[in-house]
């Protein structure tokens, strides 16, 4: 009897050894089946395919034998956080993101068969180039969608690296995707969501006067602006980028409705694009008295905004309201689309960026022919340095391109971030 009663454990025991393995083996291969797959699959798929862009320029190819990339190193390396690279050094780009797709691995089974799979994506390589160009050595980030369908045409983060160079040392934060994996003090460019809050819960807004003469106080605080701008109407404070309208307006707008607003255009959630995560934003949620309040309704205080986030509003704007989700990979699919902002709240923020142009922007940068409506933004950092920013869209059938420009530590909105976005779009636009 003993015996066999030990006999019964040490084939329980076996038992349990045998499904303890199975239930190890299952979650090692929920964690890093795709890896082993990958590394399999990167040596041995048969699979062929390319990255095109929106004008079959082959961004990069692949077959059994050889991983390429476009023969042009600047072309790789303005396009280097569409494209990725054969090693997934940075996550978001196609190669990282599709490459299961591109080598036709199924999850399911854990086997790879050989596929010859294409990819067009909306990106225009030669527009990339442009804006690589125009932020000259600087870091930043760039975005040009087409707001009437969605086409994401420019997405360039620098610094980047040459993907087809295995020695090349990257500079300092060179996988990051500026435009889509991080968020920034938005400084000024956040007034477009405090205006349309504002135009929307406070009743007459747009005809009342705000006084300025370059500081004021709120609750014992002061908040300084950037200039005197005495009497200025709703309109004109906007165009002003006046610190003292808008530290009174936020605080007239209220934390709750501020937050309300700043959620539901989109800056406090992160997104998806085409399958790619991009990062969330900041505003102050936990209650803060007005001067915070008043600093946070013109884009400094905890503010954070990641450019790609700022790119889908200022593209709803333009839109009448109406946001076509931006699309990186030409699939034939049509954009989700839905109303982001009410109709006459979208097309009074246009006018008045239309209005800042006209009115103040066209002093300091020669915007040729461009029919433009925009919003600089200066964001200061407390070390005496600053971000630029340039943000907006064209008024153009042809052309209906919403952007962003964002250089960090760049500087001054309008002379940096709103210069490089005039050579970007004349670019753009003469295409
Ligand atoms: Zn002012």
């Amino acid at each position: 009897m003993k015996k066999i009663n030990r006999r019964a454990f040490s084939v329980l025991l076996l038992a349990l050894l045998v499904i303890a393995g199975m239930v190890l083996y299952v979650m090692r291969y929920v964690d890093h089946g795709k890896d082993w797959a990958l590394a399999f699959s990167r040596a041995n798929s048969g699979s062929t395919g390319e990255l095109l862009d929106r004008n079959g320029v082959v961004l990069a190819s692949f077959s059994a034998t050889r991983n390429d990339y476009n023969p042009d190193p600047e072309i790789r390396i303005a396009n280097y956080h569409v494209t990725g690279d054969y090693w997934g050094r940075t996550g978001t780009g196609i190669l990282s993101t599709y490459w299961n797709d591109l080598q036709g691995f199924s999850l399911l089974t854990g086997t790879t068969e050989a596929v010859d799979k294409s990819f067009s994506l909306n990106v225009d390589a030669e527009l990339d180039r442009a804006a690589y160009r125009a932020l000259a050595g600087r870091k930043g980030a760039v975005l040009i969608c087409d707001y009437t369908n969605g086409e994401l045409l420019c997405m360039v983060s620098t610094p980047a690296i040459d993907p087809a160079d295995p020695e090349a040392v990257p500079e300092d934060g060179a996988y990051i995707n500026r435009c889509l994996s991080a968020a920034f003090v938005p400084g000024s460019v956040f007034k477009l969501i405090t205006t349309a809050a504002a135009i929307e819960t406070i009743p007459g807004i747009e005809n009342r006067q705000f006084y300025c003469e370059g500081v004021t106080e709120i609750a014992g605080v002061e908040i300084k602006c950037t200039g005197d701008h005495y009497s200025q109407t709703f309109e004109q404070a906007l165009a002003n980028s006046c610190n003292v309208a808008f530290a009174k307006i936020s605080t007239l707008v209220g934390q709750d409705a501020m937050i309300r607003y700043t959620r539901d255009y989109g800056f406090l959630d992160g997104h998806s694009l085409d399958g790619i995560p991009t990062a969330a934003g900041s505003f102050p949620l936990e209650f803060v008295g007005d001067p915070e309040l008043g600093w946070a309704g013109i884009g400094q205080s905890t503010d954070l905004v990641c450019p790609y986030s700022l790119l889908r509003y200022v593209s709803a704007i333009a839109n009448d309201g109406v946001l076509c989700e931006p699309k990186l990979i030409r699939d034939g699919e049509l954009s989700l689309r839905y109303r982001m902002i009410e109709k006459r709240t979208a097309e009074l923020l246009g006018q008045m960026m239309s209005y800042n142009v006209a009115y103040h922007y066209r002093d300091t940068v020669d915007f040729g022919g461009l029919d433009l409506c925009a919003k600089t933004g200066t964001a200061e950092l407390g070390d005496g340095t600053s971000h630029a920013w340039f943000t907006g869209y064209l008024q153009d059938e042809a052309h209906p391109y919403a952007f962003v420009v964002f250089i960090e530590q760049g500087g001054g909105g309008l002379s940096a971030a709103g210069a490089a976005a005039n050579e970007i779009l004349q670019f753009a636009v003469n295409r």
